[in-house]
């Protein structure tokens, strides 16, 4: 089962990947993988011991189930390859997400907490280890076949990105100036901008121009939107907007120009099949794809209502709100794992790696603009060189010209780095297409 969910993935990461030469250690297969998981997979535990640490390719990684930790890691004979710790049970452990099914520890918005992970624990939350996993089984199966694996392409480019962007808030830009003129008992500007709120478009009400902004690099948005205006049953708000004829009108025109208009599940969906199906259909012009509002996920609940509602292609949810990173430390889109079944799901995750709102939060990071694109370049570098999918969210909000912290030039200053690089924009149905 963990061999088989494993290799499928192995086998969608490479091009032409040789079946059937790797297997436990009593089989006859030429790659022999170290079993070392002992009964950890029967029982409930949501962590494994102390990972072993290990130099692969001139990185320092982390390896779980390694139980020969003074034997190199691949033993080499002709025609034959011993990997001597459990790559395929530590690949398993972190792609299946058996950490968050397992643990209880949930946040105040119900997700599995960034303080509660592996990742954080071991600091490697930036870095893909399960595609330095896949690194020494390539290396394994180019031993034996005597034939170099390629990392797979993007619509022919070695990685790709893709931008999405989340609709909160179309009409909230001058609450917090308002507020502030208030505070400052200065009625004649709180009359300006209230002035200015009944009679022109809101500064956030800008969808053209955040579509403009990703084609500038040649890309097309994706855009999840959010069909409930009232608050969550825990208050938290959803929303400020109406799914007017005129919005969808709008939305329809962006399809046009290839954006993708997707659903945005308001507070409750991801537990609550009915309310996530009622969505959809009043959204109507989804395009399959899925992102929870909050990030909010339970993961013992929320892949299998995806997929009983059906229609979904794809989610792109799976990140940390607190810190950028791979959350299944795994850097290109994957099949969830469905702990009922011991079988993947038929939706794609799309992994989400950047939220604008992690980098400068109070409960998140602080980091200043000029230090964003800097301290997520060595991530995008790891995607780029598995080949993976650079998975960015920048909500509509912070292109507001005011934002000058995670604001337009933050997300111009990465879309340069990533067309530079030369990036595949692709929208997340492009991607799923690519599998
Ligand atoms: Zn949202």
């Amino acid at each position: 089962m963990r061999l088989s969910y494993v290799l499928r993935h192995f086998a969608l990461a490479y091009e032409n990947v040789p079946q059937g030469l790797i297997g436990y250690s009593d089989s006859l297969q030429p790659i022999v993988v170290a079993d070392a998981a002992g009964s950890f997979f029967q029982e409930k535990e949501p962590y494994p011991g102390t990972p072993n640490y290990r130099d692969w390719v001139g990185q320092r990684v982390p390896f779980f189930f390694d139980a020969q930790p003074a034997a190199p890691l691949l033993t080499m004979q002709r025609g034959r390859v011993s990997i001597n710790a459990d790559l395929i049970s530590a690949a398993f452990y972190l792609l299946s997400g058996w950490q968050e099914y397992f643990s209880d520890e949930r946040d105040r918005h119900g997700r599995f907490p960034y303080a509660a992970s592996v990742q954080k624990q071991y600091g490697f939350v930036t870095l893909p280890v399960v595609n330095y996993y896949f690194d020494v089984l390539k290396r394994a199966i180019e031993h034996v076949t005597g034939q170099a694996l390629k990392p797979r392409r993007w619509n022919g480019a070695a990685f790709a990105a893709f931008i999405s962007h989340d609709i909160d808030e179309l009409r909230s830009a001058w609450k917090a100036p308002a507020k502030a003129a208030l505070l400052q008992r200065s009625t004649r500007r709180f009359g300006a901008l209230l002035w200015q709120h009944f009679t022109q478009p809101d500064a956030w009400d800008n969808l053209e121009s955040v579509a403009a902004a990703t084609a500038r690099y040649g890309g097309c948005s994706t855009f999840f939107i959010l069909p409930q205006s009232r608050p969550g049953a825990d208050g938290t708000p959803n929303a400020d907007y109406q799914l007017s004829a005129g919005l969808r009108q709008r939305l329809k025109a962006l399809a046009q120009k290839s954006c993708e208009i997707n659903l945005h599940g308001s507070i409750g969906t991801a537990t609550d099949p009915l309310q996530l199906d009622h969505e959809a259909r009043k959204l109507q012009a989804g395009c399959g794809g899925l992102r929870f509002h909050y990030l909010r996920w339970e993961p013992r609940l929320t892949p299998a209502k995806i997929e009983a509602v059906g229609g979904f292609a794809y989610d792109s949810t799976l990140g940390f709100a607190e810190h950028f990173g791979f959350r299944h430390s795994y850097c290109q889109p994957f099949y969830p794992f469905n702990f009922a079944s011991g079988t993947a799901y038929a939706f794609v995750e799309i992994p989400l790696q950047v939220m604008d709102a992690t980098l400068h939060h109070p409960s998140y990071l602080q980091l200043q603009g000029p230090e964003i694109l800097p301290a997520l370049q060595p991530m995008l570098a790891e995607i780029e060189r598995f080949g993976g999918v650079a998975s960015i969210l920048w909500h509509n909000d912070h292109f507001d010209p005011a934002n000058t912290t995670t604001g337009p030039q933050q997300f111009a200053e990465i879309m340069e780095y990533l067309r530079e690089r030369g990036a595949a924009f692709l929208t997340g149905n492009r991607i799923v297409a690519e599998l």
